[in-house]
């Protein structure tokens, strides 16, 4: 049998084509077959992971902007599926979104398993046959459509769209397979680098706080220079850094890594909302506390175990000292440091702790306007497998819909 279309990959990209393809095939009167093979037992692993598990589905303030590598590719896809318009999609096949202050946008029920099997459910609804455990070796043209050859079987279609998603997070399904099957057909890549990752730092210091949590303002400096800077919740670890606003301005690093050109530090501003001058004003009041030693000098404005690691890092020591022993000098450095803890940057955790993939399928491979492969009549690209990535927030999801939806429109305009 040869279908109308065949679908690699079931993820976020996938599944939306999927339906877009069904409710094509509904408007336009006529049946289509529509094959999705997934590589892994079930279809959507990494969908259910998204967000905490919360699924963080899209975002109001998605733009060209928010977008890095072939961003006139998401500028283009995003004209034809905004954010709202994926709202409208969700909430018609059952999904009712919340927008956040933010402009971050979930399911009502904060489940990605509310979003995963939407999804699935409509896509099986609309007829499409979904088929696990079956990873797609090779693609090859043939005279009127595409050859898909999963182990020993070979399955024909007319059309193909390739949506296996990207490098990062092969716990969860990335894999490489989607640049060495396009690659093999001649498609240039980009060069890969996790993105949306945590950061391995020097850890003489932060190993002795790991597992706190700090609100904090983080700034990355290369060779002294800001070249990223969030405020939010930072986690330390046994390695160095995570949390959402170190995950979310890690991509300058993890270029940074694969070229090593240049210093690269982390500054952290553990009281952003004060000056150093009012820190260092209140270090010295709390210094006149009745009965405290060092270790307590912090305690009630920061958590003790960074208060006393601030005050290491700031060689403001012994910690047993008695509080009222500290010199205005010793106020100055401990407030310097709770302003401006650098800690050099070695590099991040990789694609294995990464939620998303820097770089890949180069944009000028693809025809905007249609997500075809401009060498390769009816081979359509959408998600993660391009060169396209976006920042932490909903950005990436919002790419996979509506590069989904700009191929599925094509593919059906084609039927
Ligand atoms: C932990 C985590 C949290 C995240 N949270 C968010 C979030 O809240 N918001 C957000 O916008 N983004 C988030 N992302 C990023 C987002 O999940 C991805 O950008 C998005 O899933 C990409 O969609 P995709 O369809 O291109 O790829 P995927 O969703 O990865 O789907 C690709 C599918 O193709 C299958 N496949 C691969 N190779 C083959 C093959 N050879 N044959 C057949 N099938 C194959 C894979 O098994 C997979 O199921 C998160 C990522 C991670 C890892």
């Amino acid at each position: 049998m040869k279908y109308d279309c065949i679908i690699i990959g079931g993820g976020a990209a996938g599944l939306a084509a999927a339906v877009f393809l069904g409710q094509a095939a509904v408007r336009q009167g006529v049946r289509r077959s529509v094959l999705l093979l997934e590589k892994g037992p079930r279809v959507g692993k990494k969908l259910l992971a998204t967000g905490n598990g919360t699924c963080n589905l899209t975002n109001i303030h998605a733009a060209g902007v928010h977008y890095h590598g072939a961003s006139a590719l998401a500028e283009k896809a995003l004209k034809a599926l905004t954010p709202q318009a994926s709202m409208a999609f969700f909430e018609q096949i059952g999904v009712d979104c919340r927008v956040r202050p933010d402009g971050k946008v979930y399911p009502y029920s904060e489940q990605a398993g509310a979003v995963l099997d939407a999804l699935r459910l409509e896509a099986e609804a609309l007829g499409t046959d979904i088929r696990c455990d079956h990873k797609v070796d090779s693609l090859r043209p043939t005279r009127d459509g595409w050859q898909v050859t999963v182990d020993t079987q070979t399955l024909t279609a007319r059309q193909v769209l390739v949506a296996v998603g990207g490098a990062a997070a092969p716990s969860l399904g990335g894999s490489a397979d989607g640049y060495r099957l396009l690659t093999d057909l001649g498609c240039k890549k980009a060069p890969l680098f996790p993105s949306i990752v945590q950061l391995r730092t020097a850890t003489d210091y932060v190993r002795a706080v790991k597992g706190i949590r700090v609100d904090a303002g983080v700034t990355l400096r290369l060779d002294g220079r800001p070249v990223a800077q969030a405020e939010g919740e930072v986690l330390f670890t046994e390695y160095g850094l995570s949390g959402p606003a170190v995950m979310g301005i890690s991509r300058p690093a993890a270029d940074w890594e694969r070229q090593k050109k240049g210093t690269l530090t982390a500054h952290l501003d553990l009281l952003p909302e004060w000056t150093q001058e009012q820190v260092e004003a209140r270090l010295h009041q709390r210094s006149g506390l009745a009965g405290r030693t060092l270790e307590d000098l912090f305690t009630g404005l920061l958590h003790k175990r960074v208060g006393q690691t601030v005050l290491r890092v700031a060689e403001v020591l012994p910690l047993t000292r008695p509080a009222d022993s500290l010199s205005a000098k010793e106020c100055r450095q401990a407030a310097m440091v709770v302003k401006n803890w650098a800690l050099p940057v070695t590099g991040t955790q990789g694609f294995g702790g990464a939620q998303v993939t820097a770089g890949g399928i180069a944009g000028d491979e693809v025809e905007a306007a249609t997500m075809a492969l401009r060498r390769h009549p009816g081979l359509y690209v959408a998600g993660e497998v391009l060169d396209v990535d976006g920042d932490c927030g909903g950005f990436n999801l919002q790419f996979a819909w509506s590069s989904a939806y700009m191929a599925a429109s094509s593919i059906a305009g084609n039927w």
